[in-house]
């Protein structure tokens, strides 16, 4: 390779296959990499790859031909779940040089050679694989990726011990191991040097949190103290827990959000069914009354707080009285906003063997039911809101001449574009819903409100 080295990267999935995209990106960089946009012209093409995204397959091949597309003669490279899950299917795919499983994905670059001194593929020719059993990624690789210049994820936990019957991920991610609470301390101080205001802790499983050895080392921190030592990291404004299992969201941890310096009232509780039947049938750790005790508690302490509810429609047995169970449980419950998943059909799960499996149509008619639910409960607490002093951060996109920021009980609000703004925290008061759903507010610091007056104007 002659000039400058130039690679990018694709990534899917969740915020932890972004921050993991990242630790590899700055291994390619130490190798002199020069790292451009996925349209431009590049030597090599990393696709950090998810199982969980909707038609994996037909998402996986065209982004494959993005990069042949902007460079024929490149490498593309395969790493992450689907690739860990799947190897052989994604290294058939036409125009991929090399496949890496769960334990390679970090020494990418240790592979490049090998790639170089290939023959080229002839048509029909499958990748290199290098593969792993799941077994053998035992060790934990840190990383934090910056997103929006304005907030970074922080992986702090890998993998899952836990056996939901539809899930894939202990597959592709391996057992529940975490990051050293020094490492993880090291690397939020090094983030807030950056001038990052919010980090967002990810992992699969975090409340799960030093669990577990591994290594030669047993684990000595739990999640709580985690939160505990963050909490006093100077120059970290914002802490945010990304998701946590309810059976592992402890009251310590609770009382110590609402009276703690950084973490924001914000939680997201994978609930999954609103049945208890289906929650057995889903193998979960915990029943619906101890969902209600979870969002209780919170809402007692915090009645501003946000909570963001993932749940899964269409699961095998779900039968039009459980499903409308869930609706009403949502209905009642003192939640924000809803994730709605489609439930569909893993290899190697044991949900997919289940029977009762509910007709793709209603599957889908019911994930529209629980979206139109979830509009109407962020709605709801977007209204219960106004009128309230809040702490927003902006970011840094213009959005059609707006800026939008998040308050830290996550509402979401919005601006006339003023690129002063963007990583800038300031006190506002909500004041009211505009028609695409985002708050407008007032500024409540003398400098700012004087910025927003004269925008205002302008807008005139
Ligand atoms: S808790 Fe269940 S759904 Fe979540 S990663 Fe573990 S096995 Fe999968």
């Amino acid at each position: 390779m002659n000039g400058t080295k130039k690679v990018a990267f694709y990534t899917l999935g969740c915020k932890l296959n972004f921050s993991e995209t990242s630790t590899i990106a700055r291994g390619f960089s130490e190798e002199g990499f020069e790292r451009v946009e996925f349209n431009e012209k590049a030597q090599i093409y990393v696709i950090n790859t998810c199982s969980v995204t909707e038609n994996a397959d037909k998402r996986f091949k065209s982004i494959v031909k993005q990069a042949q597309k902007a460079n024929p003669d490149a490498f593309v490279i395969a790493v992450g779940c689907y690739a860990q899950l799947k190897p052989q299917e994604l290294a058939d795919v036409d125009g991929v040089d090399l496949v890496l499983g769960a334990t390679e994905k970090f020494k990418v670059t240790s592979y490049l050679n090998e790639l170089l001194d290939a023959e080229p593929k002839s048509p029909g020719q499958s990748g290199i694989i290098h593969s792993c059993e799941i077994e053998e990624a035992d060790f934990y690789v840190g990383s934090y990726s910056i997103g929006d210049r304005t907030r970074a994820f922080l992986k702090v936990q890998d993998g899952c011990d836990y056996k939901c019957t539809y899930c894939t991920i202990p597959l592709a991610r391996g057992i529940s191991r975490s990051d050293t609470l020094q490492n993880v301390l090291q690397n939020a101080a090094e983030i807030s040097e950056k001038g990052i205001k919010e980090i967002v802790l990810t992992g699969v499983n975090i409340g799960d949190y030093g669990k577990g050895e591994f290594g030669n080392k047993k684990h000595e921190h739990t999640f709580f103290e985690l939160c505990e030592a963050l909490d006093e990291v100077p120059g970290i404004e914002r802490l945010r827990i990304s998701s946590i299992e309810p059976n592992l969201l402890k009251n310590e941890t609770i009382d110590f959000v609402a009276q703690s310096r950084t973490f924001v009232p914000h939680f997201h509780i994978p609930l999954q069914s609103g049945s208890n039947d289906l929650l057995k049938l889903m193998r979960r750790r915990y029943l619906k009354e101890l969902y209600i005790d979870r969002v209780h508690r919170i809402k007692s302490i915090m009645p501003h707080a946000c909570i963001g509810v993932d749940v899964i429609v269409g699961f095998p047995g779900e039968t039009e009285e459980r499903f409308l169970e869930t609706y009403h449980f949502l209905n009642e419950l003192d939640i924000s906003y809803l994730h709605v998943f489609t439930y569909s059909e893993r290899d190697n799960t044991v949900a997919a063997e289940m029977e009762q499996v509910v007709p793709m149509k209603v599957r889908q008619k019911r994930s529209k039911m629980l979206r139109g639910l979830s509009a109407k409960k962020r709605r709801a607490f977007y209204e219960s809101q106004l009128g309230t002093n809040r702490t927003v951060l902006f970011e840094g996109e213009n959005k059609e001449g707006y800026i939008h920021g998040f308050t830290e009980n996550y509402v979401k609000v919005k601006a006339p574009w003023n690129p002063e703004l963007v990583n800038t925290l300031h006190e506002i008061m909500l004041e009211s819903i505009d028609e695409d759903g985002l708050v407008r507010f007032q500024f409540r610091n003398e400098q700012a409100a004087i910025s927003d007056s004269l925008e205002r104007l302008f807008e005139q």
